[in-house]
C-alpha cells in the first residue's frame, strides 16, 4: 500500500500549499480550487506598492512571515494527526472482525504483532518488513510500552498501524472500571508517545466475554481478532510457517508475537512466510488499509 500513503502525503502537501496561498493573499483558509489562481493575481498587487512606505511594508512582512510560519506548524501538526489515525469506518466501530474479503476478492492479507514492545525481536521484524517494504499492524501491552518507549516510538516511527491489547494481559473477568484501566491508560501511553490514537483493540488470549471487549466495543473500538493462527507462541519456525499458509486467505488477518518470551522462532519463519505469500499473489496492508479498503468497495458500489 505504499501507493496509498504517497496518495496521501500528497494530498496534504497540496491542502498545505493551498492554504499558504490563501493566507498570503489574505483569504481565509479554505479548499476552493480557485483560490491558487486567485491568490497569485492578488498577491502582486501590495508587492507593487511597498515603495511609498517601507519601514511599515517591512514591518507588516515580517509580521505576516511569522503567522505563515505558525500556520504552516499548524497545518503539518493537523497533517500528522490525520496520517497517524485514520478514522474506523462506522461500519467496524464497536464490531469484532476476524478477517475483511473484499467482493473483487483481492489477495490482500494483514500480518499482526501482538505482545510487544519487546527487546530484540520487535527490532528484528522490524528490519524484515522494512526489508520487504511491508507495513504491519502491532498490538501493544500498555507496560510493555512503558518498559521499552523507544521500541513503541520506533514501530510508529516506521509508519506500522499501533493497536491497544491492554495494559497487562489479564485474564480474568473485568469490571467496566477495571476493564477502563487496562484499556485507556494503554491508549493514552500509546498516544503520548507516538502521536496514535488507537480505536484498535486485541483481547488477551483472544478472550471475548471477561469485560474487556465490552467496555472496548462500548468505547467504539474495533475488536481485532484473525482468521489465521500461526500459534508461534508453542511451536517451532517450520510449523507455524505451515500454520500461516494453510490458514491464508483474501482479506485475511495473520496472528503472530513480537513480545511476551522468546519469538526467535516467529523472526525465523518471517522471511520465508513473506515470500511464499508473495509468490501466491498476496500483497501486505494493515488493519486499518483492509477496512478502508473495504469501505472504498462499499462506498463505489452504493454510488
Ligand atoms: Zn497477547
Amino acid at each position: 500500500m505504499a501507493n496509498h500513503h504517497l496518495f496521501v502525503w500528497q494530498r496534504s502537501i497540496s491542502i498545505v500549499a493551498a492554504a499558504a496561498f490563501g493566507f498570503m493573499a489574505g483569504f481565509s483558509l479554505t479548499v476552493d480550487k480557485s483560490i491558487s489562481r486567485r491568490a497569485l493575481q492578488t498577491i502582486a498587487l501590495p508587492l507593487g506598492e511597498s515603495n511609498q512606505n517601507t519601514a511599515d511594508s517591512q514591518a507588516l512582512t515580517a509580521q505576516s512571515n511569522q503567522q505563515f510560519t505558525q500556520l504552516v506548524a499548524q497545518l503539518m501538526e493537523a497533517e500528522k494527526a490525520t496520517r497517524l489515525n485514520p478514522p474506523v469506518p462506522a461500519q467496524y466501530k464497536g464490531k469484532t472482525i476476524n478477517d475483511i474479503p473484499l467482493g473483487t476478492g483481492e489477495k490482500v492479507i494483514a500480518l499482526t504483532f501482538d505482545d510487544g514492545p519487546w527487546p530484540k525481536t520487535t527490532n528484528e521484524i522490524l528490519y524484515i518488513l522494512n526489508k520487504n517494504n511491508i507495513k504491519a499492524t502491532f498490538f501493544f501491552i500498555g507496560r510493555n510500552v512503558q518498559t521499552f518507549p523507544h521500541l513503541a516510538k520506533l514501530v510508529a516511527e516506521h509508519g506500522h498501524a499501533v493497536g491497544n491489547h491492554s495494559w497487562s494481559h489479564p485474564y480474568h473477568q473485568h469490571s467496566p472500571a477495571a476493564a477502563a484501566q487496562q484499556i485507556d491508560r494503554t491508549t493514552e501511553l500509546i498516544y503520548k508517545l507516538t502521536g496514535i490514537k488507537t480505536t484498535m483493540f486485541r483481547p488477551p488470549g483472544g478472550h471475548l466475554k471477561n469485560g474487556l471487549v465490552a467496555y472496548a466495543h462500548s468505547k467504539k473500538y474495533v475488536n481485532v481478532m484473525w482468521s489465521a493462527d500461526s500459534k508461534d507462541y508453542a511451536v517451532s519456525s517450520p510449523r507455524l510457517l505451515k500454520n500461516v499458509l494453510n490458514q491464508s486467505s483474501p482479506g485475511g488477518i495473520v496472528l503472530m508475537h513480537d513480545g511476551g518470551g522468546n519469538r526467535m522462532g516467529t523472526v525465523y519463519a518471517l522471511p520465508e512466510m513473506i515470500n511464499q505469500l508473495r509468490k501466491q499473489g498476496y500483497k501486505f496492508v494493515t488493519v486499518p488499509e483492509l477496512m478502508e479498503m473495504r469501505e472504498k468497495e462499499l462506498q463505489a458500489n452504493k454510488g
